[in-house]
């Protein structure tokens, strides 16, 4: 363990082992091709921003990787395990894998520490204590140890998605998928959600985050790829995707955003 976050520390971001490995990814729903070959490494620690118009399949994309969608064709890898082998252990794939959603999806009838707890408990087999400690922790990094006890109908949205945030933390994930995350927030709650996962990807965390915050995605993301109609169409640095587009496609897209 120590060995490896000393070789994190000096390694760029390139030459490091990639934790995710897409390959020759394909999705339909019927007759509805929606992811047409997807091919995409993401190395340790890397943060990745999936960006596009409504319908491209970027949802699709981050539910094929943790296997809420099952891809019609083509590989996916996570930490060097094949997720899409037949034979894999579905539930110990979705244990290395945080996800977060636009709607929060926490359990109305659960403090927020039992909605920290409980999922432990189910999937991990933890005892009362080690999840209780996990969940403090993790609610301490999102900032809301004070909302241990409280419900999430009194919690704003945006504390709501930081306790979920908190919630995916506290399995202890290898990668974080988060599929706009800030969408669902009123503008003024974005920002504290966008520094909870600054925080993320500072401390190394591989994440693919698919986004309409620009701003963002310039600061944070290593890298940016754009999707359109299943395909990839551009997926470059920050600067060059967003700064600089190739492609027309990506330009129109970019300028509805202003
Ligand atoms: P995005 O997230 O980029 O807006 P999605 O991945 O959600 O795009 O959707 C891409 C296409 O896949 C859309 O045409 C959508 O209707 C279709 N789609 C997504 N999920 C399903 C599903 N479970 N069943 C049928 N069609 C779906
Ligand atoms: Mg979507």
């Amino acid at each position: 363990m120590e060995s490896e976050k000393s070789v994190e520390a000096v390694e760029p971001v390139g030459t490091r082992r990639p934790e995710i490995r897409i390959r020759d990814l394909h999705k339909s729903f019927g007759d509805n091709q929606v992811l047409r070959g997807i091919d995409l490494d993401i190395a340790q620690g890397e943060v990745v921003c999936v960006i596009g118009p409504s319908g491209s399949g970027k949802s699709t994309l981050l539910r094929c990787v943790n296997l809420l969608e099952e891809p019609t064709r083509g590989q996916v890898f996570v930490g060097g395990t094949e997720v899409t082998d037949p034979d894999v252990d579905i539930d110990a794939v979705r244990r290395r894998i945080g996800m977060v959603f636009q709607q929060f999806n926490l359990f109305p009838h659960l403090t927020v520490t039992e909605n920290l707890t409980l999922p432990q408990r189910r999937v991990l087999k933890r005892d009362k204590a080690r999840a209780a400690k996990a969940a403090a922790e993790n609610l301490e990094r999102v900032g809301l140890s004070e909302k241990a006890g409280a419900y999430p109908s009194s919690l704003s949205g945006g504390q709501q998605q930081r306790v979920a945030i908190a919630r995916a933390l506290a399995m202890g994930p290898r990668v974080m998928l988060f599929d706009e995350p800030t969408s669902a927030l009123d503008p003024e709650l974005v920002g504290d959600v966008l520094a909870v996962m600054r925080m993320l990807a500072d401390e190394g965390m591989t994440m693919m985050v698919v986004t309409h915050e620009m701003a963002f995605a310039r600061e944070v993301a290593d890298r940016v790829v754009f999707m359109d109609g299943g395909v990839i169409v551009e997926d470059g640095t920050p600067e060059r995707v967003i700064g600089d587009p190739a492609h027309e496609r990506t330009r129109h897209f970019l300028s509805r955003l202003l």
